[in-house]
Order: structure tokens, then sequence, then C-alpha cells
């Protein structure tokens, strides 16, 4: 993986920090992991503090967030190769659309990531919260899941879908494959000009596979949504991690460009062969 000819071009738009609470490495630790890894550039991409309550196990405070864009943007001043660039990742919660609004205006990013990690107050990807499976109805809870993904999508905050089959993570799944709900969720993202995540952290979780499967990828690509790709990484050795694998996945979903990111517009690039 670590070698230089494997990765170039490819841009690894999801890694995390000790700023956030639960992920190792400073910023040019990554930065320096991503040159090992040949990758063409890395882009931060931390926890966004939630607006309606505070947990410094899952995201930076409000004080660290100018920190952190300046750290960000000090080192993409610096760095030529491989660039860096400036993300945010942030949770989508009904009702606050006004004030994300406000939030990812006042700073320069290069792109926002909107995830889903909560339904109806539940983190639902926490290993710290599995217990609530038990007797889950999983119809239920994958429903919930991909309508709240088309609310985030119109309120057209966001330039990414993160991980987008996450509630697969812990191995649960949905009697029948969600088709319709995910067919929806992409009629929502392509009409909002967001782009899809290709994950590689879900190689490293229970389910064992990238975010999202290949008939998601499919839909996706057909539907005319652009991908990007991110490691997830909470420590630097896996900034880049199974980029090449992911690489042929959307090839054989039939994707031949990724997209990257400057200043909330998407750039496309062709994938490497
Ligand atoms: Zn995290
Ligand atoms: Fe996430
Ligand atoms: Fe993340
Ligand atoms: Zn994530």
């Amino acid at each position: 993986m670590k070698n230089s000819e494997e990765n170039p071009k490819l841009i690894d738009h999801h890694v995390h920090t000790i700023y956030c609470g639960h992920a190792e490495g400073t910023l040019e630790d990554y930065v320096a992991s991503a040159g090992e890894a040949g990758l063409g550039g890395v882009g931060f991409c931390d926890h966004l503090p939630f607006l309606a309550f505070e947990d410094r196990s899952l995201a930076m405070c409000w004080e660290e967030l100018p920190r952190y864009v300046d750290e960000v943007l000090r080192l993409a001043g610096k760095e030529k190769s491989p660039a860096v660039k400036l993300g945010i990742e942030a949770d989508y919660f009904p009702g606050q659309e006004e004030t994300l609004y406000a939030i990812f205006r006042n700073f320069p990013f290069d792109y926002v990531y909107g995830s889903i990690h909560f339904i109806e107050g539940w983190g639902f990807d926490d290993s710290r919260n599995v217990e609530k499976y038990e007797g889950l109805d999983v119809n239920d809870f994958y429903r919930k899941y991909y309508n709240l993904v088309v609310e985030m999508a119109v309120t057209g905050l966001f330039d990414v879908w993160a991980h987008p089959d996450l509630p697969k993570k812990f191995r649960y799944r949905p009697d029948n494959q969600p088709v319709e709900l995910v067919e929806a969720a992409l009629e929502a993202i392509a009409a909002n000009g967001m782009a899809l995540e290709v994950n590689t952290g879900g190689l490293r979780k229970p389910v064992g596979e990238v975010y999202p499967e290949p008939w998601i990828l499919e839909i996706a690509n057909r539907a005319g949504v652009p991908i990007c790709f991110g490691s997830d990484a909470h420590k630097p050795e896996y900034v880049g991690a199974a980029f090449v694998e992911a690489v042929k996945l959307v090839r054989s979903s039939g994707y031949e460009s990724h997209v990257t990111f400057k200043g909330r517009r998407p750039v496309e690039l062709e994938l490497p062969t």
C-alpha cells in the first residue's frame, strides 16, 4: 500500500485527527502518511462540534474549530504535494439548517461532508451503543436512515454523502435490499449536486466491507452521482487504506472518474487505471 506508484492522483478526503477526541495523530502525521502512500492529496474532515450537546469523545469543541481551520490552512499553504484540503464532517439533525448554513459560510471549507450517525437521538454507529440493536426493527431502522438522507440532501447544505450505507456497520441487515429507499436517497443526492463517498473505513469495521455496496454504486452511477474517496482514518497509518481495492470497485460499477473539491465546488478527475 505504501507505494508511491499505487495511488497516483487519488485524494483521501476523510481523515480525522487528535482534535476529535477519538483519533490519533497530528495533522502533520497525516500529511506525512499521505505522502508515503503516494496520494495526490489529503483532506481533513474532522467532526464538527454538535449544536445540541457537547461530547469531547465525538468531536472537537467550538473554541477549537477556528484553530483546526487555521492549522489545516497553514499546512495547505505550505504543502505542494500531497495537496492539503480543508473539509469538515457535519452531522445532519433536522431543524439545525440555519445555524449550519451560517457556520459553513464562516470558514473557507473545500467541502462539507454530511453524515447521519444519529437516529432519534441514538448514535447507531457508536460501539458503546450497540445494545440498542437487540430487538430492533431493522427494516424500520433502515427506512428512517434513508429518509433522513433525503432530508439531509434537500437542505442543500452538504457536498458529500458520507459512508452511505453506514447502518450495515454491525451487520444488521433488512429483510430485503432497500432498493427503493436507496434510489430515493440517490435521486435527492443527485438533484442537490452532492457526491457519494466511497469509504474504505467499513473494511476495518465488523461489516468488513467498503461503504457503499456495489449495487448502490451502480444505481449512483446511473443517477449521475459523482464519487469521492475517503478512508475515514482515525490513525495516520490508515490514510489511503485499500484505495486500490476501492478504485477497482468503482470501476466495476461503471465509474470512470472521481471528484475532489475546491472552495465547495467539485473538480472531476480521471480514475487511475
Ligand atoms: Zn470519528
Ligand atoms: Fe462519520
Ligand atoms: Fe469520519
Ligand atoms: Zn466517519
